[in-house]
């Protein structure tokens, strides 16, 4: 495996945006993995994991460190609706693959860009489907432990393993974000006995229900925040859906599960289409920033500060970044 210096990180981002990683490598198999953090320990780097960059943001600057670009594409299905998932596989192939083979409860991934071990890290959802729903374990590699001692020493030892009760998925979270040091390396999914064109069907409807609803084709993370859970304060409601100039009942058609909509408030701020230096707020879908062609990781920073001030200064709401800011 090559170890390669000085490779500008924008190319590996959806969002087109990124200095240089100082040194950057392709992880496709154990082998390579621990090659690198063998190489990382040697010349004491931080180690930074990169999946399919859907969701990330690195600094203009660039990065100090050693950033690896999951690629275990491992694919297997076993027994009773089981597959064995590398964390670099596509979700849009977990997605096709498990319906093709006549399995239901993935089609939901079709609508996600990037790998298994990204979602799995913020446990990513859509259409009500979240991985947690799909995740029996999920194999990881502590990379702190990764020393070339322990290498030696835990030479043919399994990876770490987790039950899908012990990942501590919520939304948009899971135990891997307090843990920076874990690799996912492998997942195993589990998927309900289904039938293959009705699943065909579904990943269609979600794919059409998508691009009308969201910016697909610009270049964006996705969503930048995350919605906001309603603290169950009758009194806080009320001033927010005053705020919010809405009547009772259109208020509660617009609060889901306890949450409200971060692109929801953005928009009713008239936020839309507000630019700074290369970045807009997508005129489509309030929450997904476009960058417009030139847009710094700066811009971006900037962009979401404001409106993290204008919602927090409008409605009392403090938005959380959904967007990784990775090395910043
Ligand atoms: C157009 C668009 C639409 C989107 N729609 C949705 C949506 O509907 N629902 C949704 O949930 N998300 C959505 N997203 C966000 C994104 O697709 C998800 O967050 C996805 O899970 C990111 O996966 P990734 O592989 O690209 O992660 P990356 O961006 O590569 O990484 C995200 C984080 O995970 C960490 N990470 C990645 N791989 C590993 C690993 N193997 N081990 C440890 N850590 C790792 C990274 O260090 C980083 O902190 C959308 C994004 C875009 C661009």
């Amino acid at each position: 495996m090559e170890i390669l210096e000085n490779i500008p990180l924008a190319q590996y981002t959806s969002i087109r945006i990124g200095g240089p990683a100082r040194f950057f490598c392709i992880a496709k198999s154990e082998q390579d993995l621990s090659e690198a953090l063998e190489f990382a320990c040697e010349k004491n780097l931080s180690v930074f994991m990169l999946g399919g960059g859907c969701n990330s943001l690195f600094p203009d600057k660039g990065i100090d460190g050693l950033v690896i670009k999951m690629q275990n594409t491992e694919f297997k299905k076993e027994d009773d609706g089981k597959f064995m998932v590398g964390a670099g596989v596509g979700l849009g192939y977990l997605a096709q693959e498990s319906a093709k083979a006549g399995y239901s409860g993935a089609e939901w991934c079709a609508a996600v860009p990037g790998t298994v071990g990204g979602a799995i890290y913020g446990n990513a959802g859509a259409f009500g489907g979240e991985m947690k729903d799909i995740v029996e374990e999920v194999e990881y590699i502590n990379a702190k432990l990764k020393t070339p001692a322990y290498a030696k020493a835990s030479a043919g030892k399994q990876n770490s393993k987790l039950k899908v009760n012990e990942c501590e998925f919520g939304y948009r979270e899971s135990i891997f974000k307090k843990h920076p040091d874990w690799i996912i390396w492998r997942t195993k999914i589990r998927l309900k006995k289904g039938d293959a064109a009705q699943g065909q069907e579904r990943i269609k409807q979600y794919l059409s229900k998508k691009r009308s609803t969201q910016d697909l084709i610009s270049k964006t993370a996705g969503c930048t925040f995350k919605n906001f859970k309603l603290p169950v304060d009758l009194k806080f409601l009320e001033h927010l859906r005053k705020k919010l100039e809405m009547e009772e009942n259109d208020f509660k058609v617009i609060i889901k599960n306890g949450y409200i909509s971060a692109g929801f408030l953005i928009d009713r701020l008239g936020l839309k289409g507000k630019k700074i230096g290369g970045i807009q707020i997508s005129e489509i879908h309030a929450n997904f920033l476009i960058n417009t062609g030139s847009a710094t990781a700066e811009d971006v920073v900037i962009m979401m500060s404001l409106i993290k001030e204008k919602i927090r200064n409008h409605f009392d709401i403090q938005l959380q970044e959904e967007i990784q800011t990775i090395g910043f």
